[in-house]
């Protein structure tokens, strides 16, 4: 019996994101209102040629995050799966984006999900990630304590929350893993979230390269950038990181459109292919991205280079990805798409190696 292994899904409910951030405040909001269950179903009306359009997975989506329990949310996100099927679980710490107070921090956050750790129901299932901000004090300690006493199995990265990845306050994080062979996965891809402070008056330009930023926009931008990790990697050149989402789909069709000459700027995309072919340790994963059609065919192509085929990882971004398609829906698509081999390459054999799991 195979494992199909999920390494990009979340399981925090709109309990754990703070009051101003949308789409979540707004779905707390409306959860507390009569009509919130009918709402995707009303907003469906007004556009009456529709079937599966993006109300109905909006509500899909609000209605996720309105569980109770991470514990609920997981059993429904592994109902799309085999039973033998593995999930690497990623929390967020939403506590330093300064879009107000969450009715639970990241440490109820995550000790929800020790929790489920020691649940012997769960405990072989899942592997749970403790998400690091350079701005939390004794993020280090943190960082051991989950790993050691609760197994937590890797650690996650938010940066465009409010920070470069080659912030010296994650020293401490990245010599722990890069010794103990923990992974890393790190948002990577211009959309998600973003931080809600006034970035521009405290960085004028990236602090490594010097370039100028004209906006508010770029400066959030510029904290997801691939080749952030180029800094890491000059200090710790085996740490492990999954850098996540293969740079987002606008960025993989921006490759597919735009001719590449010296002076023009890379795709994020190519930016994170050109990192795993040139490092030991990086990867991405397919996570939302994938969940169009027309993007399939690069991830094909891309699997056919032997460096790249060892290095990108199956995951689905449930329940985010529930606004675009469902979670079998996700998985369906792109394995009938890329075949069999491929996707236990990607969705086995390299998680396997990323999560350090001996058969
Ligand atoms: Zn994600």
């Amino acid at each position: 019996m195979r494992t199909i292994y999920n390494c990009h899904a979340h399981i925090f409910t709109n309990q754990c994101v703070p009051e101003q951030f949308l789409p979540f405040g707004l779905i707390r909001f409306l959860s507390q209102q009569k009509f919130s269950q009918k709402l995707g179903r009303l907003l469906n009306r007004l556009n009456p040629r529709s079937n599966d359009d993006i109300f109905d997975r909006y509500a899909a989506f609000m209605n996720i995050g309105n569980y109770q329990s991470q514990q609920e949310i997981f059993n429904l996100l592994s109902g799309f799966y085999p039973q033998t099927t593995k999930y690497v679980l990623l929390s967020v710490d939403f506590d330093f984006m300064d879009a107000g107070k969450s009715p639970k921090s990241l440490l109820s956050q995550i000790e929800e999900l020790a929790e489920l750790k020691k649940d012997e129901h769960y405990r072989e299932r899942i592997y749970p990630f403790i998400c690091v901000d350079p701005r939390r004090k004794n993020i280090g300690d943190l960082v051991k304590e989950y790993i050691e006493e609760h197994h937590f199995a890797g650690i996650k990265m938010y940066p465009p929350l409010g920070f470069y990845p080659f912030d010296r306050g994650l020293d401490e994080v990245y010599e722990y893993a890069q010794s103990n062979k923990i992974p890393i996965i790190s948002h990577c891809s211009k959309g998600g979230i973003k931080t809600h402070a006034k970035m521009s008056k405290q960085i004028k330009s990236h602090p490594k390269t010097g370039v100028e930023f004209k906006n508010e926009d770029e400066v959030k931008l510029s904290f997801a950038h691939p080749d952030n990790y180029r800094y890491v990697l000059d200090r710790y050149p085996d740490v492990k990181i999954d850098l996540a989402h293969l740079g987002g789909g606008p960025e993989v069709k921006n490759y597919l459109v735009t001719p590449w000459y010296e002076e023009t700027e890379k795709s994020w995309f190519s930016a994170i292919i050109d990192l795993i072919r040139e490092s030991n340790n990086i990867f991405s994963d397919v996570s939302y991205t994938m969940h169009e059609y027309e993007l399939l065919p690069v991830l094909s192509v891309i699997l056919s280079d032997p460096k790249v085929r060892t290095r990108i990882l199956y995951g689905s971004d449930f329940y985010m990805v529930e606004m675009d398609k469902s979670e079998r829906a996700f998985s369906m698509n792109l394995r009938s798409y890329i075949g069999e081999d491929n996707f236990w390459q990607i969705a086995e054999t390299n998680p396997e190696e990323f999560l350090n799991i001996t058969a």
